[in-house]
């Protein structure tokens, strides 16, 4: 997604040319920026793919500027960095860290100023995770990890550009999407630095200190730059849509996770008839939580279009089942992440978004961008790793339970197998253990090609059996279905059970048709154990053995996801980037939803 980097990458491109296109007016200008943009994220791809050829020596190279660029910096001093050759020296003298290593100088840091002692450069975000193994963490976000992570970014649009054909067959370029993104609860650390998500943070720094940037944003998407500031996330995604079903030649949505565009079609849903009514007036809607001087601006750009407000109505009438390319009958793609913890979003709005395709184009953290999906057409989305964005090594699956386990390089990994990331970033961590593991299904040159597959943190464990995320969810979705009407899944979680004997998972689930579901709920419940069984050979030896117990289904009443959500958001969570936790352990929380449990399952109540 657009953050500061995105600005800064283009002013690094020619500030003067820039100016120039700029100082042109009208729609001339606007192409013009808009083709810059485009053979800026061209050459960003060709780039990396370039790089590929040659992973191993780029990886190398990399880390030895690491070393040179942070070798003055404390922590850089005490590591010996000066004194390192190669990067055998440097594995062997550095040991594999995790958020422990550096969490109190990161705290030290944010409060004092004292960036040097772990990095050379100025921090100029301090990134928020989106805490669903346990705390957020702070991340510092420096300038040159910013531009790593930008290239790779626009590499994704190009991508998109040159995949999605039909992209060209918009009349009247310029082409723009809809972006849902806001920048909401952007704080600052003691000292003076903002805190936020690494997309939210980025952009609202730029977009309260560059013009630049707000003219990108005006030219690029379909919302005015004063929606992306919107603190209140529902109001936000409400003044977008607006302004994107203004905007009927829209050609692409583009979105952090598939999570992010979900929430907005629902606001859709809820709202259309207040949308439709601000189409048509050019007024807009009295209830949002806006402060006046937005509402005065977001009110100039708003034109009546009374038509579209007639057109709009009889398509929201007719349903919402694929009603994404309906209203947007141009809309040729969505870019937003659907692997992961986002699966679950993702099947809920293939009903809205109908035969549009989605891409997910990259795979990155707060810590390091890591891949870009060059395959958008692969059913399984799986991303070539980019050897510039950080110094990669891998731990084979079985040994991830060690502490400090021998890893493989970025060139090293065999198709099939499973590792966890390790990274070496530009900005201040060393040998750091990510908790994402991966598979390696391919290699695009020296680049492994791999599909994301659990974070470490959320593996049901309770004996050694390690069930992934995907693992559950693929359970689930297969019980559901076998129940023999159509059940939808709101959300659901997970929790060991120590307390029972044999131990045991619970299963918490929410559906949007709870009476069904509860009437089912048993019998989903066995069906689910099955497929446990049948999805992993580990579980159904121990189940067999009498070491697990059978699972618990236990059905939440409506709402309890998005008020587990909140709580977790009042507890520093972002909305931007929220991730559902699938593995709960904290007991306050488990008591939350053992309190929202669906009126006629009370009597499980633990
Ligand atoms: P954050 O901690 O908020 O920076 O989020 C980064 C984490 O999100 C990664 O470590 C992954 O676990 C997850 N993630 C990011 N991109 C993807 C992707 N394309 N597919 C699955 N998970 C992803």
């Amino acid at each position: 997604m657009p953050n500061k980097v995105f600005f800064d990458s283009i002013a690094a491109a020619g500030d003067n040319l820039v100016s120039i296109v700029l100082r042109s007016t009208g729609e001339t200008g606007e192409k013009s920026l808009l083709f810059m943009l485009e053979i800026a994220a061209k050459i960003n791809l060709k780039r990396i793919l370039k790089d590929t050829d040659s992973a191993g020596a780029v990886q190398e190279k990399l880390l030895l500027d690491i070393l040179q660029l942070q070798k003055d910096t404390d922590y850089g001093s005490r590591h010996d960095f000066s004194a390192i050759r190669n990067v055998s020296e440097f594995l062997s003298r550095h040991p594999l860290t995790s958020y422990d290593d550096y969490g109190a100088a990161i705290k030290d840091i944010a409060s004092t100023g004292n960036f040097t002692q772990l990095v050379s450069e100025p921090i100029t975000l301090y990134q928020e995770t989106s805490g669903t193994t346990g705390r957020v963490k702070l991340i510092p976000r420096t300038n040159s990890l910013s531009i790593a992570a930008m290239q790779s970014f626009q590499a994704t649009e190009s991508v998109a550009q040159k995949y999605f054909q039909k992209l060209s067959q918009v009349p009247q370029a310029p082409q723009r999407g809809l972006a849902l993104v806001n920048t909401s609860a952007i704080k600052s650390t003691p000292s003076g630095v903002p805190r936020g998500t690494g997309t939210s943070g980025g952009l609202s720094d730029a977009l309260k200190k560059f013009k630049l940037a707000s003219d990108l944003v005006s030219i690029k998407y379909s919302s005015p730059p004063e929606i992306f500031l919107i603190p209140d996330n529902e109001s936000a995604y409400y003044c977008h849509l607006l302004f994107g079903l203004l905007d009927k030649k829209l050609s692409y949505i583009a979105a952090n996770f598939a999570a992010n565009v979900l929430e907005a079609v629902q606001i859709l849903e809820k709202y259309w008839q207040q949308l439709v009514a601000d189409v048509r007036w050019g007024q807009l809607y009295k209830g949002l939580n806006l402060d006046e001087s937005t509402r005065q601006r977001l009110q100039r750009c708003l034109q009546a279009d009374p038509n579209r407000a007639t057109e709009l109505e009889s398509l929201f009438t007719r349903g919402f089942a694929g009603i994404l390319p309906r209203i947007w009958p141009h809309l040729c793609y969505i870019q937003c992440i659907t692997t992961g913890s986002m699966r679950l979003y993702y099947e809920s709005l293939k009903y809205y978004a109908g035969a549009v395709d989605f891409y997910s184009g990259g795979y990155a953290a707060s810590e390091a961008w890591i891949g870009i999906n060059l395959d958008p057409d692969r059913e399984l989305p799986a991303y070539v790793v980019t050897p510039h964005s950080a110094v990669f090594e891998f731990i084979p699956e079985q040994d991830i339970d060690q502490p400090q386990p021998d890893t493989l390089s970025l060139t090293s990994l065999k198709i099939g197998e499973n590792y966890e990331i390790v990274v070496t970033t530009v900005a201040g961590l060393y040998r750091y253990r990510l908790g994402d593991v991966i598979k390696c299904v391919g290699h695009y040159n020296q680049s492994p090609i791999i599909e994301f597959l659990y974070r470490r943190k959320t593996l049901l464990n309770l004996v050694g059996e390690k069930v992934s995320e995907n693992i559950v969810l693929t359970a689930l979705t297969t019980a559901t279905k076998n129940l023999g009407v159509e059940l939808q899944i709101v959300d659901y979680t997970c929790r060991h059970h120590f307390t029972d004997s044999p131990w045991r998972y619970v299963i918490y689930v929410e559906s949007t048709d709870a009476s069904q579901f509860a009437a089912r709920l048993e019998e989903c419940q066995r069906q689910m154990d099955q497929a446990l069984c049948s999805l992993s050979s580990r579980y159904r030896e121990l189940r067999e053995a009498g070491r697990i117990g059978s699972l618990h289904l236990k059905l939440l009443g409506q709402g309890a996801f998005s008020a587990l959500k909140s709580r977790l958001l009042s507890q520093g969570h972002s909305d931007s980037q929220f991730k559902m936790p699938r593995l709960i352990t904290d007991s306050s929380l488990i008591n939350f939803l053992e309190d929202r449990l669906y009126p006629e399952q009370a009597h499980e109540k633990d």
